[in-house]
């Protein structure tokens, strides 16, 4: 397997796209040919880590926090980051990040924490926003077929779970060509009416000029008449933090238990009546004190997630049970998934791939 085809796995599951705008995600250090047969998997990039993947000879490191945020104006080894970019290059082992675009991937950190603590089939908490468009295309009846097929093989029409979902409505095209005009149906200057499917599909904002291009190269006439418009629907495929309810309600003292010993936690910060009981859970795996309200409005009775401030707590007092189990407990889940991903992987190719989660905690908080 080439380095390129892991890129694709990850595009598969966790595009760029939905990533946050200033994240910097996906290659940041290597060679896209780089044949890959050992990954060594982590949250954080740190000398540690890269001795660990030089050691079981790994060629790629694949992590969740990316190494590099901004440009560095220099690659030296006088900083941090430029020291280990050097030396991921002189050791000949890529780096590939996967960071807010795997917060907002089905199966991603937030539906890893929630598995962890027992959540069966979660949801999204919060669909992401202003990423989907629809298309709507008039067609002549016997083309219909071939047009959303090629537009559904360019990812217009996922709805969730759903594929190749449409809509169609026949009714009347006219059109009058010009002296100039070479007309599929009909003839130049005289007013043509033909059967037409008005085929309309949903379409992820990113994907739209390639849905557009398949569509076009299909489509038999002339001049396609088509119309794009913005949707402002979240996007059931994506989003952030995860919610459902656990098999036993149970109070808020023994699911506090049940975090700590899951999540191997040296404390957990929380507000919220011991007594009181939980059954649906709301997570958000790293800093996720943004989705407090999402988390009220869901009805959970508690929030899992990190980084929360003395205010957040203060809002969530009396409303929802709250807990902050720290931004590496709550991430690290994610690293079991990714690593089985990239098995699995390997697997339908019938290619040997041996990924290692790494032995190193690169949490740099301690409790005392
Ligand atoms: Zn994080």
């Amino acid at each position: 397997m080439e380095l390129e085809d892991i890129e694709r796995c990850f595009e598969a599951w966790a595009p760029r796209w939905t990533a946050w705008e200033r994240d910097n995600v996906g290659l940041q250090v290597g060679r896209r040919s780089r044949k890959i047969s050992k990954i060594l998997v982590a949250l954080d990039m740190t000398p540690e880590v890269l001795e660990e993947a030089a050691a079981m000879k790994a060629e790629l490191i694949v992590t969740h926090h990316p190494l590099l945020f901004r440009p560095p104006s220099s690659v030296s080894d006088s900083d941090p980051t430029g020291a280990m970019i050097l030396s991921l290059a002189e050791k000949r082992i890529a780096l590939f990040s996967a960071h807010t675009n795997l917060d907002a991937a089905s199966g991603g950190v937030s539906f890893a924490l929630a598995q962890a603590l027992g959540v069966d089939k979660p949801r999204f908490l919060t669909p992401l926003k202003d990423t989907l468009a629809k298309i709507a295309v008039f067609v002549p009846e016997q083309h219909a077929e071939v047009v959303a097929a090629a537009m559904a093989e360019n990812g217009a029409g996922i709805i969730g779970e759903y594929q190749e979902c449409s809509f169609r409505v026949s009714g009347i095209g006219t059109f009058h060509g010009s002296e100039h005009s070479t007309p599929t149906v009909g003839k130049p200057q005289q007013l043509e009416k033909v059967s037409e499917v008005r085929v309309e599909m949903v379409v992820p904002r990113s994907r739209i000029s390639a849905v557009v291009a398949a569509m076009k190269s299909v489509h038999p006439y002339e001049e396609v008449a088509y119309d794009l418009y913005m949707l402002e629907n979240g996007n059931p495929n994506f989003g952030m933090g995860a919610v459902g309810t656990i098999a036993k309600q149970q109070t808020v003292r023994s699911f506090l238990g049940l975090v700590k010993k899951t999540l191997h936690a040296e404390s957990l910060k929380y507000t919220g009546s011991l007594n009181q009981t939980v059954k649906r859970i709301a997570v958000c795996g790293g800093s996720g004190s943004e989705l407090l309200e999402d988390a009220i409005r869901a009805k959970a009775d508690v929030f899992v997630t990190a980084d929360v401030r003395y205010h957040g707590f203060q809002s969530a007092r009396g409303r929802i049970a709250l807990i902050d189990a720290g931004h590496y407990e709550t991430e690290r889940v994610v690293l079991p998934a990714i690593a089985e991903r990239l098995r699995s992987i390997a697997k339908s190719r019938h290619e040997k791939l041996v990924v290692t989660i790494t032995k190193q905690s690169t949490n740099p908080i301690h409790s005392f």
